[in-house]
């Protein structure tokens, strides 16, 4: 509590009125009436005034008359204080206050506005706000007193700060900037929190221009903005950017309220500013997210254990999956089933090991089509490095990739053939090299020309031209196997690239000529064009490559041109090797093939016959091999022209012939008594006893000859057995069944197996002459005879030996049980007409 000293400056009534004496008769008079209508007045402000009034002798305090507010401020009523001493009643609450006030009346003769308090009759505490002056009543000094109850003020007073303190701290506390200015900007109040923006204390800001601290641009805004205001709207907000001491770029939100006066005028403002720099660059962050959310590019979002949580629009446009199908359910969902495990332990190795995988990968939509996307998963990961989530984006790349497949075709291939290039050719070519050394085989590489293209073209038109090559490219195409190469260099010039050759030179050679000469042949054959009949030939140039390890891929293809000019040279419609070596090989191959034809047509085929003698020396039968009694070249071994005639499908008819000369020879023998009893063995091809009617074609033979079935025995070998085993036994049961014997030659060197052999309708086994060879020196060929024999004898069949050429081999052979041989020991294979002599003289001997 504050107490005011009484002061000394009094009001001229009063010291007028109470306590200056009267000086002469006419201000007596004048004082009298002031008396008279003062004791009037006073006495009735007395008693009417709210205020507590005593009067008490200035003595001893003795209370002489109190009035109604007294009565009603304190308590005490007329009855309880008259005649007693204010000490008595125990007014006063602090004796300091009751002693202030005697030593004001002492000095001053009165007291103004003297703050106390007083013990009211019910002891509550008052405040009191107390004037009071000593007057005289019948010269007895006394004290007038007038005490106003300010104890409501006070307390409102008090209120009042104790609210403007707990909001100063509130203030104080708060994250906000907060300001009081006047209108103009001048600080009346500012918190901590700015200070604290500008580096200051606040009390340092009251007083300074709050505008000052905007800049130019800023300050004008904000003057017009509150400039705007009015009672019915006080109050605006706006965001200010705001530029720190470190140039870090930050925002603030500030609320501005204009406080009015009655009159409608401000009296002062109050702003509220707030950094919202982190909430805006959050919300801009998220405005980006959402927008790179919603691209064009699918997002999945999953948690650690791949359940999706969330897919964008472009999600369900790619895969037709809306996110309620989705979520929840793992992106195996998507699974094309073309990728295997391995493809996925991949992908998931990758993201454990660095956050992230990217690549292709095959998904299925919803309406089932396959198409490929470009797929990239990342992996989230929380403080600890553990995956909380992983986001997979991806774009359909099925568009890209029929682009792709546009432009491969657009460079690899040419666009009127479809063919490829030279360049795919060059890869294809570099390809095949590289595979050849790994897996072990030649590739050629065949360079076709056409003969004649540029005269066709120059005279009929390049449309017709157009439509030549079209239809060249198809056959080129039709003769070749799927993984060849045949490709457009440009004009008329093609190249066919075959792999997978042997790994033998001359072998492959044989094989890259053989399709060469198809090639050849397919080309010659007569063009039919816009109802137009035009002839095309080609020349041929032929190389091997792969043998030679980091040859150039130029290298193949210049030998081939090279060998096409050779080709060109020799007369055009024809195949030249670039290697002079093969190719007097293959122009061998080719001459005795082409012999081989004129052989059969021109009786150039005669038939030998060796004898089949027994362990008592009785020819029993013979074997029939052909021979070639070629015009130049004399008796050709079939062992020679057999494997070609085979290759090229001639052993069918000169299988034929074989038969046939061989029955007729039966037929012949059959009226002469050293030989009417004779066997004879024919050899039969594989590829002879595999055609479907051979069975029919050997009894029409018979048939036709008049041959005895009983006397004809088929030498088969056991590589007819390696396909269609069921097939052989029915033909050879058919045949069987017309008497003919059946005898396996050259066995041991095949693949027979003991099952198949009990089911065949043999009558023979033919122990192989490699066997005989050194059966007397290699225990092995020994003991292999004589399994054979034994073999033999537990199926119930004959064994025959052959290329027995000493007494020795035949006495081993004898000893072992084989009681039939064939060799030169015997007679070399001879003529009928010496056969007969043979058996003459033979029959003399035994
Ligand atoms: P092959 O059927 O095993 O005929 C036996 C071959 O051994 C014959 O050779 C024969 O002259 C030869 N030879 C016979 N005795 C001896 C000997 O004591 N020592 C030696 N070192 N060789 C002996 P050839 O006549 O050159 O026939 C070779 C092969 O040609 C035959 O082997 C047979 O597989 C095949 N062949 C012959 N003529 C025909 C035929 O008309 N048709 C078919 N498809 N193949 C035939
Ligand atoms: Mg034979
Ligand atoms: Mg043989």
């Amino acid at each position: 509590m504050t107490h005011k000293r009484a002061g000394s400056d009094k009001p001229p009534a009063e010291r007028d009125s109470a306590l200056a004496p009267p000086q002469d008769s006419q201000e007596s008079a004048h004082s009298l009436r002031r008396l008279v209508l003062s004791e009037e007045m006073y006495r009735k402000a007395f008693f009417l005034t709210p205020d507590a009034m005593n009067i008490t002798r200035l003595e001893d305090g003795m209370y002489v008359s109190v009035n109604h507010g007294f009565t009603q401020i304190t308590g005490y009523e007329e009855s309880d204080v008259i005649g007693k001493t204010s000490l008595e009643v125990d007014i006063w609450v602090h004796a300091e206050d009751r002693a202030r006030l005697v030593q004001g009346l002492k000095t001053d003769g009165m007291v103004i506005n003297l703050d106390a308090q007083f013990r009211t009759k019910r002891g509550f505490i008052i405040d009191g706000l107390m004037s009071a002056a000593v007057i005289r009543l019948g010269e007895v000094p006394h004290i007038i007193s007038v005490t106003s109850d300010i104890t409501d003020r006070k307390n409102a007073e008090t209120q009042l700060q104790r609210s403007e303190e707990k909001y100063r701290q509130l203030a104080n506390d708060l994250p906000a900037f907060i300001v009081t200015y006047l209108p103009g900007g001048v600080l009346t109040f500012a918190n901590q929190a700015i200070a604290k923006l500008v580096g200051m204390e606040p009390p340092q800001l009251v007083g300074l221009n709050f505008l000052s601290f905007l800049n130019e641009f800023d300050r004008q805004v904000v003057q017009k903005r509150l400039s705007q205001l009015t009672p019915q709207q006080p109050v605006e907000a706006h965001e200010q950017t705001y530029v720190g001491p470190a140039g870090e770029v930050g925002y603030h939100q500030w609320t501005n309220r204009a406080f009015f006066d009655a009159g409608g005028v401000v009296t002062h403002f109050q702003a509220v500013g707030e950094d919202i720099t982190e909430r805006k660059l959050a919300a801009e962050e998220m405005k980006i997210a959402a927008t790179a959310f919603e691209s064009r590019v699918g997002i999945a979002i999953t948690n650690a254990k791949l359940a999706i949580l969330k897919t964008n629009k472009a999600f369900t446009d790619i895969t037709g999956y809306s996110a309620q199908e989705v979520v929840g359910k793992t992106p195996k969902l998507l699974s094309s089933g073309r990728h295997g495990p391995e493809f996925y332990a991949e992908m998931w190795q990758s993201i454990t090991q660095k956050g992230t995988w990217e690549g292709e990968i095959w998904n299925r939509r919803k309406g089932g089509e396959v198409f490929p996307e470009w797929l990239t998963i990342t992996a989230v990961r929380d403080g600890a490095g553990v995956a909380t989530h992983y986001v997979g984006t991806f774009t359909d790349n099925t568009l890209r990739k029929v682009a792709e497949d546009q432009i491969k075709t657009l460079a690899f291939y040419d666009p009127l053939t479809q063919l490829p290039n030279r360049r795919l050719l060059m890869d294809r070519l570099a390809m095949a090299q590289t595979n050849s050394s790994r897996r072990q085989h030649r590739c050629a590489l065949l360079f076709v020309d056409l003969d004649n293209f540029k005269t066709i073209n120059d005279t009929v038109g390049h449309q017709v031209g157009d439509r030549l090559l079209e239809e060249v490219a198809r056959r080129l195409s039709h003769c070749v196997r799927e993984g060849d190469t045949v490709a457009r260099l440009g004009g008329d010039e093609f190249v066919v690239m075959l792999e997978d050759l042997s790994l033998h030179e001359l072998d492959a050679a044989t094989q890259a000529e053989a399709i060469g000469e198809k090639i050849l042949r397919a080309l010659d054959q007569v063009y039919e064009i816009s109802g137009h009949r035009h002839y095309s030939t080609a020349s041929i140039g032929v190389t091997l490559f792969g043998s030679v390890k980091n040859e150039s891929i130029d290298e193949p293809l210049k030998r081939a041109d090279m060998a096409m000019y050779q080709a060109k040279a020799a007369g055009r419609n024809a195949l030249r090797f670039f290697d002079p070596n093969m190719q007097a090989v293959v122009a061998a191959r080719a001459e005795l093939e082409a012999g081989l034809r004129k052989a059969l047509d021109q009786h150039q085929l005669v038939l030998h016959y060796q004898p089949q003698v027994s362990k008592d020396h009785r020819v029993l039968g013979v074997e029939a091999l052909v021979r070639w009694k070629h015009p130049q070249r004399g008796i050709v071994s079939p062992s020679e022209f057999i494997p070609l005639a085979e290759e090229t499908g001639l052993i069918l008819p000169l299988g034929d012939w074989v038969l046939r000369a061989a029955c007729a020879q039966l037929v012949a023998w059959s009226s002469n008594p050293d030989t009417s009893h004779l066997t004879v063995a024919v050899n039969v091809s594989a590829r002879q006893f595999h055609q479907e009617k051979f069975a029919e074609q050997v009894l029409a033979v018979l048939d036709q000859t008049g041959a005895d079935p009983r006397l004809l025995k088929l030498e088969l070998t056991e590589s007819l057995l390696v396909t269609n085993v069921e097939g052989v036994i029915a033909k050879m049961n058919k045949l069987k069944s017309h008497g003919v014997c059946f005898s396996l030659d050259d066995f041991g060197t095949g693949y027979s197996s003991l099952s198949y052999l009990k089911r065949l309708p043999l009558d023979q086994l033919k122990i192989d002459q490699g066997f005989v060879r050194n059966i007397l020196s290699d225990p092995n060929d020994a003991a292999i005879s004589k399994m054979v024999i034994l073999l033999a004898e537990s199926l119930g069949l004959d064994v025959i030996a052959e290329g027995v050429e000493t007494q020795a081999q035949e006495q081993f052979l004898h000893s072992q049980g084989c009681r039939f041989c064939q060799g030169y020991l015997f007679s070399q294979p001879l003529q009928a007409r010496d056969l007969e002599a043979y058996l003459h003289r033979f029959a003399g001997r035994s």
